[in-house]
């Protein structure tokens, strides 16, 4: 007993019957040993499982100098691109197929399902309505020469997810190589098929209804005269606008004659 007091105050606390409060002493070595063994037997405790964040997208910046670039390092940084998180997707990019001068260039929204897969702009449902199409004025994707064989590209070249419509910043981020594309082609004409190839490359608002029927530019690119129409995916869900569509193509066949 001690609790702080004296001797003679703990002999006189005992005589009145008092029983004063000792804290126990703790062996401060045993216990750190035996917490040790503790330790040692006692069973493995059962992992709780850590939840793993979700991969946050890897967005890194477009090669530089795509403006320069020939084809091959052009396909080649395509294909390496991780500019926006559709890479994050895809099974593979695509490119573009056809004539490397082709005198039409066509240009269309983005890959879908088929084309994700097979890494070829319109090999689904509507790529077969276009080769119809395409047929109908003397044109194919296949081997020809370059009178013949059009050159196909699109303004997104990974995916987006369930086919949704392309992001404003996926559009901006590819654009170069597009650019790039047409650069390379030098195309007598190009035919932009749906809303976003038409909006995307004149750089407008406005809806294909009224920008059919004229020849247009891309701003930056005098001298390649742009010819407007529905996408062929469009036209499998409209099929009355295929005779729009026709004279579209009538339209763009004819610029191209006058071109000579
Ligand atoms: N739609 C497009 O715009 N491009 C393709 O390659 C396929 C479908």
């Amino acid at each position: 007993m001690s609790a702080g007091y004296t001797e003679r105050q703990q002999a006189m606390l005992q005589e009145m019957g008092i029983r004063v409060w000792v804290p126990p002493q703790v062996d401060v070595v045993a216990e750190a040993v035996s917490v040790a063994d503790a330790a040692v037997s006692a069973p493995a405790p059962v992992p709780v499982p850590v939840p793993v964040p979700a991969p946050v997208p890897t967005v890194a910046l477009r090669p530089t100098g795509v403006a320069a670039m020939g084809w091959d390092e052009l396909r080649a940084a395509v294909s390496a691109c991780r500019a926006c998180t559709l890479c994050e997707r895809r099974t593979q990019t695509v490119f573009g197929v056809g004539h490397p001068q082709a005198q039409w260039m066509l240009i269309g929204e983005a890959p879908g399902e088929q084309e994700d897969l097979q890494g070829e702009p319109f090999v689904g449902k509507a790529g077969q309505l276009l080769d119809n199409m395409l047929r109908a004025v003397g044109l194919t994707r296949s081997e020809a020469p370059a009178h013949e064989q059009v050159y196909i590209a699109n303004v997104l070249k990974c995916r987006p997810p369930q086919n949704r419509n392309p992001e404003p910043q996926e559009v901006a981020q590819c654009e170069p190589y597009l650019l790039r594309q047409i650069a390379l082609v030098q195309p007598k004409l190009i035919l932009a098929m749906g809303r976003f190839a038409v909006q995307s490359l004149l750089k407008t608002a406005e809806p294909i209804g009224r920008l059919r029927g004229r020849v247009h530019e891309v701003p930056g690119m005098p001298g390649v005269p742009v010819v407007v129409t529905y996408h062929p995916a469009y036209l499998l869900r409209n099929p009355l606008d295929k005779a729009r569509s026709w004279e579209d193509l009538c339209l763009a066949r004819e610029v191209l004659a006058r071109a000579g």
